[in-house]
């Protein structure tokens, strides 16, 4: 670690000097969390070990030819050695999901001894360094088992299940977890897994893009996500009972969010926008803050959009004490036909949201181009229009190739330019409590596999013992965290060249 610390003073130095309007960690109000976050199929790996049974995340994954979590970063075996690396990094929150076939691998019933043990040490080693826990329930992996039975989140009956599963996670761990996210970016969940097809379980109608072999991209999606507002309903509601006074911890529902802007300064594309946003934020806030779906959605999707009883839709609203925002892209809206960045299919949420969209730059899995005024945007809209709820941004970061370089200093510039959009929105007003990189490390990726990676830490899959070798990326968080490297701009060329010398993959 000595190379470490020299590596890190020279930072701080060159760093420190060469900024204008700078800020540091310090300018954050004191119980903000910067963390950084991994999920349980994309870290863990050992999935067929100690009880694990198959989640859809296995099956979808070992159906085509972009890798597998089978082994991946192996957390499993490894969290002591990665929490040391979070602890010496400074990480003051870490976020991981739970297996729930680890820990249930019937999908219901009896709980795997072993898969409790592994949360129970995980959870333990993050307290001895006094790092705040911070787990999502569902992160893409439904036990399959439920999948067959059912057809997992089209059907109601995921509700009762989801419901004991959380109940077995709050009373095991609620001790010590206080920050609880029941179901990851929910939106896009739905309509990557029952509109488009490309996320696990991979359902969509019958189209010229992709071949899925079951779905209706129509109303699959409206039906997931009805399903999802009333399971995180109900694991909210029983939290509040049987938990929340003695646990006094927070439970909240996370979205994917797009910063959405108009491309032109037409009407037709600000009515455009307004729509998107209904679509994209709406379509999960509205029913959370105000127990009921956006009017454009009820309008254009009709009957195919499930309708809330009294009674449920007082159990949603009021449901989330926090909103969790992952957010990594910018789009703009237009109501002209012009290229959009998705496949224009003949049916389902992209069809219905009848808008055309076009990236703000890059958006190939590579490099991305930061919009920090994205986010800034979004922010900026849910206080306003959503009663300015509490917000954990859960996730943001930037892809690279990922057997490249660990000269990741594009990556640095993205992560600070969002850093500071943050830290602008709570200027503003907004009550964003926290912010979460992703990825702490080199994961298996969702959409990529193994070609490109978030990671602050390199893991070399081509090693049996996974090593595991800290990015640019690593020494900058470190510095941030540990309030000593100011933001604003910095001098990519000597920070590079002087990390080339330090390290190489
Ligand atoms: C997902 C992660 C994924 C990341 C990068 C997020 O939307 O929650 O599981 O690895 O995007 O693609």
């Amino acid at each position: 670690m000595k190379h470490f610390s020299l590596l890190f003073i020279f930072l701080v130095i060159l760093l420190a000097t060469s900024y204008s309007d700078a800020f540091t960690r310090n300018n954050f109000p004191k119980d903000f969390l910067f963390g950084s976050a991994t999920s349980a199929y994309q870290w863990e790996g050992a999935v067929a070990e100690d009880g694990r049974t198959p989640s859809v995340w296995d099956t979808f994954s070992h159906s085509y030819n972009r890798g597998n979590g089978d082994i991946t970063s192996d957390g499993y075996h490894k969290y002591k050695e990665d929490v040391k690396l979070m602890a010496e990094m400074g990480l003051e929150s870490f976020r991981f999901s739970i297996s729930w076939s680890r820990l249930i691998p019937n999908g219901r019933g009896l709980v795997n001894p072993k898969g409790l043990l592994f949360y129970k040490n995980l959870i333990k080693e993050l307290k001895i360094h006094g790092i705040k826990p911070h787990v999502t329930l569902y992160h893409y992996d439904l036990p399959q088992c439920l999948e067959d039975e059912y057809g997992g989140w089209i059907n109601r009956k995921i509700i009762e299940d989801f419901t004991a599963f959380a109940d077995v996670c709050f009373r095991e761990f609620g001790e010590d977890v206080k920050l609880w996210t029941t179901i990851n970016e929910a939106t896009i969940f739905v309509i990557g897994s029952y509109d488009q097809g490309i996320s696990p379980p991979g359902h969509c109608s019958p189209n010229k893009f992709i071949n899925c072999t079951t779905g209706n991209s129509s109303t699959e999606p409206y039906l997931a996500g009805h399903n999802i507002l009333l399971a995180h309903a109900s694991a909210s509601k029983l939290y509040k009972l049987k938990y929340k006074s003695k646990q006094r911890g927070s439970i909240g529902l996370s979205i994917f969010a797009f910063g959405l802007f108009p491309y032109t300064n037409s009407k037709e594309d600000e009515i455009a926008t307004q729509r998107a946003k209904a679509f994209f934020y709406g379509w999960l806030l509205k029913p959370l803050v105000f127990g009921d779906y956006p009017d454009e959605m009820k309008k254009t999707v009709g009957s195919r959009l499930p309708v809330f009883s009294k009674e449920e839709s007082e159990q949603v609203k009021g449901s989330s004490d926090f909103i969790g925002i992952i957010h990594y892209l910018t789009l703009y809206v237009t109501n002209q036909p012009s290229p959009s960045i998705f496949p224009s299919m003949s049916e389902g949420f992209y069809k219905d949201m009848g808008v055309y969209m076009i990236s703000t730059g890059n958006s190939s899995f590579l490099a991305w181009e930061a919009t920090p005024w994205g986010l800034e945007g979004i922010l900026e809209y849910i206080k306003q229009s959503y009663n300015n709820p509490p917000i954990y941004i859960l996730e943001n970061g930037m892809p690279m190739e990922r057997v490249s370089t660990l000269q990741d200093t594009q990556r640095i510039e993205f992560i600070q330019a969002y850093i500071g959009a943050v830290l602008n929105a709570i200027k503003n007003g907004s009550d964003t409590r926290g912010y979460f990189v992703w990825s702490m490390i080199d994961l298996y990726e969702l959409l990529t596999g193994y070609t490109t990676s978030f990671g602050m830490y390199y893991v070399n899959f081509s090693d049996p013992g996974r090593k595991r070798t800290p990015k640019l990326s690593a020494f900058w968080y470190t510095g941030f965290l540990n309030g000593t490297i100011d933001i604003a701009s910095q001098d990519t060329i000597q920070l590079q060249s002087n990390f080339s010398g330090s390290s190489s993959l």
